[in-house]
């Protein structure tokens, strides 16, 4: 059993004089065997939320603690992260000219596991995987992240986390359009890890989202409303029901946010 906890974390960006404060308080636990929804507006600081615990150079924690299993996360590197069994995506670079996704998942697995995966079985997992979210064998060797269209970036960020097995997955559905197809598939990859993984493998995952599509394929156990930088009201997966019927303006009636 894991449990990764944000207790009043402040987050700032931009330095000097045009430092501005995005995170102004965040409290969130997100243990493993659970699916958490964070849900609001544009511009109310999710991706900021992810980008910090991944550890992002560009985001400055002012305040508050993040903890995995009562381990400092904000005291780690980027790849301490990783180890110990935090899945965070946008930690990766943009683009990494020149190494294939297939030699670039294996580094991956060894980084996070100490040790190479077996290539016979690691082989075989990888194609598997790659069958499940409907990729092209031919996808695992392009360079990573290079002319990848919006579902292929998706589906590859989903591809790791089926194969490295974290404890708790960030992932940040980046409020662009991802087609029906990707959008299925995508949450049918975190569905299986969800049904698949239990005991002490089970996966928390924190799944960040603008709309509540992607609720319709990925039923989160608990729903949190952020806006302006702050978790303003929680509840179950009835609460993202009454968000799509209602909206955000009720929590931003008094705040410069617009939903
Ligand atoms: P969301 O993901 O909820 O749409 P973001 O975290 O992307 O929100 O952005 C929250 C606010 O922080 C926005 O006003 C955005 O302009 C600002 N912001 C985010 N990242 C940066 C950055 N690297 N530099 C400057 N401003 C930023
Ligand atoms: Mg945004
Ligand atoms: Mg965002």
């Amino acid at each position: 059993m894991s449990v990764l906890e944000i207790r009043d974390l402040h987050v700032t960006v931009g330095e000097g004089d045009d430092a501005k404060e995005i995170l102004k308080g965040v409290d969130l636990t997100v243990r493993s065997g659970e699916t958490h929804a964070i849900m609001g507006p544009n511009g109310s600081g999710k991706s900021t939320l992810a980008y910090s615990i991944a550890g992002h150079p560009k985001y400055t924690i002012t305040g508050g603690t993040v903890t995995l299993d009562g381990e400092d996360v904000l005291a780690m590197t980027v790849d301490e992260r990783a180890r110990a069994g935090l899945f965070l995506a946008m930690q990766y670079p943009v683009e990494v000219p020149g190494v294939s996704v297939s030699n670039f998942l294996r580094t991956a697995a060894t980084a996070v596991k100490g040790e190479a995966p077996k290539l016979r079985t690691w082989v075989k997992d990888v194609r598997e995987e790659m069958t499940a979210l409907e990729m092209d064998p031919a996808f695992a060797e392009r360079n990573v992240n290079e002319g990848f269209s919006g579902g292929e970036k998706k589906r590859h960020e989903i591809l790791q986390m089926r194969l490295l097995k974290p404890k708790v997955a960030i992932l940040d559905e980046t409020d662009s359009g991802l087609d029906v197809d990707a959008l299925r598939v995508v949450s049918e990859g975190v569905n299986r890890s969800r049904a698949e993984l239990t005991g002490d493998d089970a996966i928390g995952v924190l799944l960040i989202t603008h709309y509540t599509r992607i609720l319709r394929y990925i039923q989160p156990d608990f729903v949190h409303v952020f806006v302006n930088g702050r978790v303003v009201d929680e509840g179950g997966k009835e609460l993202a029901d009454k968000l799509e019927a209602e909206g955000y303006a009720a929590y931003v009636k008094d705040s410069k946010e617009t939903a």
